[in-house]
């Protein structure tokens, strides 16, 4: 990973790319995608060809800082800071995470650190400030671990436009459906295994066409590039399959949707704090407080975890998406759910999977979110609420109190107030990308005001 810009270029890294340029011709790698993701959580992209990587190592590759403030229908909007026609930035790949992509014959991949042109971290950058969040932890002794699972649903490519038409019709988890996408299903497992991606489990899910890929935990960096990676392949192979995939949070209205969990974990001086303490399942008093630091973040962080206006087709309580900001143990309904693993394996696997967030998401703001409240929380010696068993929703005004229990926001709306007046959003986003998250969010709840929910589901189906 990029140590911070230097002036006159990167020598180092220059003379690592030019061999690595090298080994790609050789295999038949003819362009590198430069890839990042927008305020709107839209994954965007240039490319150079094989022998422009060097340069773009040393230089950076041009890029407009407009689509900081761009909607996940290309039109845009301007906040107080960003947006308009001026400026440019540079896209720095990450040559450390370069990929070559099996689904997508000739290209290699990369995302990139936005950079301004006197060789700064872009003030918007997402990517840069999750490493700087990241960064700062690790100096006093904390890391952490990822992973974000993607649910997609699989449809038909010959559809009519503007329908969505499920590519299987077995049952929930049921073997017909896996033997319906079987061909499918094992070009993603190849083609990950040879892009380094360790998969933990693929299977059918719940909702129409649904499937699910769950990998190994990483580096929170590596595992935001590791999400947008992952749904560049499984879109690159659908194609090839003669299918379309979605990733949106509500594929169709009124259905169960695609979440994009996130599991945690925090770290210190290399000990997992989510095992071998004294608190509940095992939890050591740091991990207490950072789950309660993450519970007390979700409602101000949803225009993060669920940036869409198609979020809140998804955000329906009993639909397994999480929407009350509590933990429970192993509870699918509690945003927060405390994971202890098998026993024996608790060092390890202990950790707390985000159930709420969803892939509209840009993975770098979601995670810096999701540690930074963890952060806030372990900072204050935040005390952990009582533990939710069962579905919330059975609770009225009064169990909620008597629970702690906060229902997170019913729409985008509501979701930009709680953002705006948080402290917690200020501080972690800094004054100008919170400022692009506000207006990008204003901006697509005017774009869709009105609109019925099959309408949303429909604008935002193909997008993420
Ligand atoms: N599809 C559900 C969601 O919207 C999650 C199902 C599960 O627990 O895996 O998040
Ligand atoms: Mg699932």
């Amino acid at each position: 990973m990029f140590d911070d810009p230097v002036p006159g270029g990167r020598p180092g890294e220059v003379e690592h790319a030019t061999r690595q340029a090298e080994e790609l011709a050789a295999r038949g790698v003819h362009g590198v995608v430069l890839s990042w993701v927008d305020t709107a959580g839209v994954n965007r992209v240039k490319a150079v060809p094989v022998g422009g990587l060097a340069s773009a190592v040393a230089w950076g590759v041009g890029m407009s800082p407009v689509f900081d403030t761009f909607l996940a229908d290309d039109s845009l909007t301007s906040s107080e800071h960003l947006g308009g026609p001026d400026g440019d930035l540079r896209l720095v790949p990450d040559l450390y995470r370069l990929t070559v992509l099996a689904a997508q014959p000739g290209w290699a991949w990369a995302p990139v650190d936005r950079m301004t042109q006197d060789g700064a971290p872009w003030v918007a950058c997402s990517r840069s400030l999750l490493r700087r969040l990241v960064r700062r932890a690790a100096a006093e002794g904390v890391t952490y671990r990822a992973a974000i699972e993607i649910e997609f649903a699989l449809g038909r490519g010959d559809a009519p436009p503007g329908e969505f038409v499920p590519a299987c019709d077995g049952p929930a988890y049921g073997m017909t459906r896996l033997v319906e996408q079987s061909d499918f299903c094992a070009a993603v497992l190849s083609a990950l295994a040879s892009q380094g991606v360790d998969v933990d489990q693929i299977h059918p899910e719940y909702a129409a066409g649904q499937y699910e890929i769950s990998v190994g935990a990483l580096d929170p960096v590596a595992a935001a590039d590791r999400s947008v990676l992952v749904r560049a392949t499984v879109r690159a192979l659908a194609q090839r399959h003669g299918l379309r995939v979605s990733f949106s949070p509500a594929v169709v209205a009124g259905g169960v949707g695609n979440g994009g969990h996130v599991h945690l974990s925090s770290w210190l001086g290399g000990v997992n704090v989510h095992a071998g303490g004294s608190g509940p399942y095992g939890m050591t008093a740091a991990a207490e407080s950072f789950v309660a630091g993450l519970v007390a973040g979700l409602p101000p962080l949803a225009a993060v975890t669920a940036p869409s206006p198609a979020s809140y087709l998804r955000w329906q309580p009993s639909h397994w998406a999480g929407v009350f900001a509590c933990w429970g143990h192993e509870t699918r309904e509690t945003a927060v759910r405390v994971v202890t693993g098998m026993v024996g394996s608790r060092n390890r696997a202990a950790n707390v999977e985000v159930k709420c967030a969803d892939l509209a998401a840009n993975p770098y703001l979601l995670l810096a979110g999701l540690i930074g409240a963890g952060r806030d929380g372990v900072a204050s010696g935040a005390a952990l609420g009582p533990e939710v068993t069962g579905d919330p929703v059975r609770f009225d005004d009064a169990g909620l109190a008597e629970h702690g229990v906060r229902r997170l926001p019913s729409g985008l709306a509501e979701a930009v107030r709680e953002f705006e007046t948080s402290p917690l959003t200020k501080a972690l986003y800094g004054e100008v990308l919170a400022g692009a998250i506000i207006a990008v969010r204003r901006a697509e709840l005017a774009r869709t005001a009105g609109w019925s929910p099959e309408r949303v589901a429909e604008a935002y189906r193909w997008v993420y």
